[in-house]
C-alpha cells in the first residue's frame, strides 16, 4: 500500500498504467477494498449488499439502489483518507440515493466535518490512464 503511493503519483496526468501495475492494483484492491468497506459499515451501522472491484477510470465508486457497491482498483493509489472517503461516500448512499443535502449532512457527520475538505482534495488526484 505504501509503495503503491510513493510508485504512483495520482496528481501528475496522465499517469498510465502497464497492464502489470494494474492487475498488483487489482490484488491490493481486492485484499484492502471489502474489508475496509466492510469495516466502515459495521462502524456506522450501514448495511450494503456486496462490494465489486473494478478497473473504473471514469470515477472511484458507485452504488446500486440494491445495496451493491462498486469500487475502483485505483483507489489503490490514493492515500488512505481518501480511500475511506469514497467508500463512506458510497455507504451514505445506500442511505440517501442521490446528492441531496441529507446525504452530504449525513457524509459530513461520517467524516468528522470533513466533507468539503477532502472532496476538495479528491478533486486534485485523477485516475490515470
Ligand atoms: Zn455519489
Amino acid at each position: 500500500m505504501e509503495n503503491s503511493r510513493q510508485k504512483y503519483s495520482t496528481n501528475r496526468k496522465p499517469y498510465i498504467y502497464t497492464s502489470e501495475q494494474i492487475e498488483a492494483l487489482r490484488t491490493e484492491a481486492k485484499a484492502f477494498l471489502p474489508k475496509r468497506t466492510e469495516e466502515l459499515a459495521t462502524k456506522f451501522n450501514i448495511k450494503y449488499n456486496k462490494v465489486t472491484i473494478r478497473a473504473t477510470r471514469s470515477k472511484w465508486g458507485s452504488c446500486t439502489r440494491q445495496g451493491n457497491i462498486s469500487l475502483s482498483l485505483f483507489l489503490m493509489t490514493l492515500p488512505e483518507h481518501l480511500r475511506n472517503y469514497v467508500i463512506l461516500h458510497e455507504l451514505c448512499h445506500i442511505i440517501h440515493f442521490n446528492h441531496s443535502p441529507n446525504f452530504h449532512a449525513l457524509l459530513d457527520i461520517l467524516t468528522q466535518g470533513q466533507e468539503k475538505a477532502l472532496a476538495r482534495e479528491l478533486r486534485n488526484h485523477c485516475i490515470g490512464k
